[in-house]
């Protein structure tokens, strides 16, 4: 082998990351003076207490929506902008293959049926042309990904929907405070949602949060109502007659508190991440091997991850490899984001919404199978993930630059 730059710590050569990763505190006095203001309401229940009403004016502030309804995960959120935008039994909804289960289950719930359109191979995110491929005359609605906090192409998005007159739901959860061209996710579709757990940007224990676009009191009402047993909370007296079934996914006082502290953070959380996946990819830019986490055109991410890409055909390593080197100069990574494409999952195999029945699968004869989003297989199949924190220094960034780099020029071919 010729002049290859420096040994790789897997093969006994210095680590590049010789100081421990910044790290710092999510939660501090001010969430817990929130939560001790919350018990001594002598409520917890979201509509007598102040504690969600205060988080959902500061997100709506933040956000620039009128209305918004709080619910108890990110998963409900998405099946309350589903039960809102009337997506019922038999209904397709196109979405992302690269997702959490989150995406899906409120799709399944309505008995609607999940149809997964490709991806772009560097964004990670819808390819507009294959979505629109993609609608037949069941489809109602499209639920956009906004991929580790970088955003869909919305401008190709809304022009589809428009078109063949469907709702979009954007799926936030990975994506606070993500910009297209200038405006924030989550505000271009009917409804956008977002979600508290604690592996999020912000972190409630568990929560969600569900935007309401058309800033419509009709609208509104039904969003809300659709979170709490389809209780109508807005008159002098509770409504409580039933027209069709909708779960309770409310949000408590304790989840509200905890949350208005956190957002008060969000806007530095998602300011440190951006600069610090943006400072990775131009270090990266131009690496032999290696294709950078793109930001779509006209867009800001705030990266819940960093995701780069090999080109294997330039490497004499295969991922997994490249992983493990990258480990052992100190840089933590994992190959892929999920094992596989959601299609793949038994659940889309053996077309099993619920135990012992086919339903709503049976309503049509689509299948899923592999090779039906290429570009996403692929994706799965040649991507590193790295992961981001808040709390990282400059230092931390470069040293990532510095070990990715020096794997890659390593395996150079
Ligand atoms: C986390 C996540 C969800 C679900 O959120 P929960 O609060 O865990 O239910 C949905 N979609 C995506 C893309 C997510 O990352």
């Amino acid at each position: 082998m010729i002049s290859k730059t420096e040994e790789l710590a897997l093969l006994g050569g210095p680590k590049t990351k010789t100081t421990a990763f910044s790290t710092g505190k999510r939660f501090g006095v001010e969430e817990a003076r929130e939560l001790l203001e919350a018990l001594e309401q002598e409520t917890l229940f979201y509509h007598f207490g102040n504690k969600v009403k205060t988080f959902l004016d500061d997100f709506n502030a933040i956000y620039g929506v009128k209305h918004s309804v709080a619910t108890s995960s990110g998963t409900a959120a998405i099946h309350v902008a589903l039960g809102a935008a009337g997506v019922t039994v038999g209904d397709e909804v196109i979405t992302s293959p690269i997702t959490d289960q989150g995406t899906l289950i409120g799709i399944l719930y309505q008995n609607a049926i999940p149809v997964f359109a490709d991806l772009d191979p560097h964004t990670y995110n819808l390819d507009p042309a294959s979505v629109e491929a993609r609608i037949t005359p069941r489809t109602k609605a499209i639920v956009v990904v906004h991929l580790a906090g970088n955003p869909c192409d919305m401008d190709a998005i809304m022009a589809i929907a428009q078109r063949h007159n469907l709702k979009v739901i954007e799926d936030c959860a990975q994506a606070y405070l993500t910009r297209y061209k200038g405006r924030y996710a989550g505000t271009f579709g009917d409804y956008g949602c977002f979600s508290t757990n604690d592996f999020k940007h912000i972190s409630t224990g568990d929560g969600g949060m569900v935007t309401v676009n058309s800033g419509e009191e009709t609208d509104y009402y039904r969003t809300h109502g659709f979170a709490d047993k389809n209780y109508h909370r807005f008159g002098t007296e509770v409504q409580r007659e039933l027209h069709y079934v909708a779960p309770n996914y409310r949000m408590t006082e304790l989840q509200g508190a905890v949350g208005i502290a956190q957002l008060k953070k969000l806007s530095w959380i998602c300011e440190r991440r951006q600069t610090i996946g943006d400072r990775i990819t131009e270090g990266l830019r131009g690496t032999p091997g290696i294709h950078v986490h793109q930001v779509t055109e006209g867009g800001a991410c705030t990266y819940w991850f960093y995701m780069m890409r090999l080109d294997l055909s330039a490497l004499s390593c295969t991922r997994q490899q490249f992983s493990e080197a990258l480990e052992a100069e100190g840089i933590p990574s994992r190959p892929g984001y999920i094992p596989q494409v959601v299609y793949k999952q038994p659940l889309f195999q053996r077309k099993q919404a619920y135990l012992n029945s086919h339903f709503p699968f049976d309503l049509t004869d689509r299948s899923y199978q592999q090779g039906d989003c290429p570009v996403a297989e692929e994706i799965l199949e040649t991507a590193i993930q790295i992961p981001i924190k808040e709390f990282y220094s400059d230092t931390d960034a470069e040293d990532i630059i510095r070990g990715v780099r020096k794997v890659a020029s390593y395996y150079k071919k």
